[in-house]
């Protein structure tokens, strides 16, 4: 079967060549066979005129895959030199299979479950990877007040959305007590030189899963980077980092959810190139018990899942790890104090919220700047 990259380098191979290849038509067949043969000769050697020999057609490549539970797809175009794409798929599963290996809490032996299992309050060797996508967890957890926090990890199980099978009934407030005082980032001490973590309680544990799907997006761009490619477009689970433009030019699009849980429809899209996009929503991963939802995003500060109207947050910024740090961390804070935050911070944010049937749309005044066709005042959608 033909991907539709390819289709579309064939068609515009076609439109630059065949007007040219017309001027064949008049003759009869068999002439036509035979200047065919000998222009096809002269094409060879001096190359066609019309297929602007100057302008390389780019030649763009689609990969796909599975990792963190999801699936992946990165689109590239070739660069002279640059490795066949069996070899570049083969390293991106390499490099994906070594982000989980380090940072998967589904995972029994991954650094950051074997660093949850242990009851040592020294320094724990990890990666520096680990300790840099740590690190940069503490940045936002402290720019958050707290909203976001990776130490939220018995919470996440004790509510069943963890590698730990939950309660199958909801937790009780003693129960969510106990869980708490285990969890607060401020318990949590990184250094990156040498790399190690360190718990001031035993019991502390840490829970990737609201940043290390950006972290791996952005490393298999690392990879494709240092392996001469200087344009992509690489998404796992939704979460996008974009390098240059397009086969035809164009930046890369993006297409943004609208949050529903029932359908899956596009609201917005958006051109990318030389940033990133994570969304983080109440939608997809969630549980009704009498006719109350519980969504994935826990407010570490109630100890319970976030409570307010906010359905989705999308978030576009310089590396996806930041994007999918600040897209959780506004599921946590709602609309308005997420808002606030994102204003304060000078984020470029997108949130949509429900209200009376409705989902609304408010842009930060970043994202605004950089999308205005998107940021028409007072969007509604039905
Ligand atoms: P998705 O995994 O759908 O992209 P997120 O990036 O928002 O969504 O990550 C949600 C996950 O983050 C939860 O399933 C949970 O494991 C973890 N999490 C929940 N609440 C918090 C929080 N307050 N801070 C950091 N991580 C959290
Ligand atoms: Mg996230």
């Amino acid at each position: 079967m033909i991907s539709a990259a390819k289709a579309r380098r064939l068609n515009l191979i076609s439109k630059r060549c065949i007007p040219w290849l017309r001027v064949l038509l008049p003759f009869e067949a068999a002439s036509r066979r035979v200047l065919l043969i000998l222009t096809s000769m002269i094409v060879m050697f001096f190359g066609a005129p019309g297929c602007d020999r100057s302008r390389p057609v780019a030649e763009e490549f689609t990969l796909e895959g599975v990792t963190m539970g999801t699936t992946y797809s990165v689109r590239y175009i070739a660069e002279p030199g640059s490795p066949p794409p069996s070899e570049l798929k083969a390293l991106i599963d390499i490099e994906l299979v070594e982000v989980n290996r380090q940072m998967s809490t589904y995972l029994s032996d991954s650094e950051v479950s074997e660093f949850n299992k242990s009851p040592s309050t020294d320094w724990i060797a990890v990666s520096l990877q680990t300790a840099q996508v740590v690190d940069l967890a503490q940045q936002i957890a402290e720019t958050t007040g707290g909203a976001f926090d990776i130490t939220v990890a018995p919470l996440v199980n004790l509510w069943g959305f963890g590698p730990v099978q939950g309660l199958h009934r909801l937790p009780t407030a003693s129960e969510i007590e106990v869980a708490k005082a285990s969890v607060g980032y401020a318990r949590l001490a990184v250094r990156l030189d040498p790399p190690a973590l360190k718990k001031s309680i035993p019991t502390l544990k840490l829970d990737l899963s609201a940043i290390a799907k950006g972290h791996g997006v952005d490393r298999v761009g690392m990879l494709l980077s240092e392996n001469g490619i200087l344009r992509y477009f690489v998404e796992i689970g939704g979460e996008i980092v974009t390098k240059g433009t397009r086969y035809d030019g164009a930046a890369w699009r993006v297409g943004i959810e609208t949050p529903r849980r029932e359908q899956r429809s596009i609201q917005a899209i958006i051109g990318l190139s030389d940033a990133s996009i994570a969304t983080s929503g109440d939608y997809r991963n969630y549980y009704d018990i009498e006719s109350h939802s519980y969504s994935h995003t826990i407010d570490p500060r109630t100890g319970q899942p976030a409570k307010h109207q906010l359905a989705s947050a999308s978030v576009v910024a310089e590396n996806c790890a930041l994007a999918d740090a600040i897209a959780t961390s506004m599921m946590v804070l709602g609309p308005d104090e997420g808002m606030r935050c994102a204003e304060l911070n000078d984020w470029a944010v997108l949130l949509m919220h429900r209200q009376d049937n409705q989902i609304i749309l408010t842009c930060s005044t970043q994202f605004a700047a950089r999308f205005p066709e998107v940021c028409k005042s007072n969007w509604k959608t039905e």
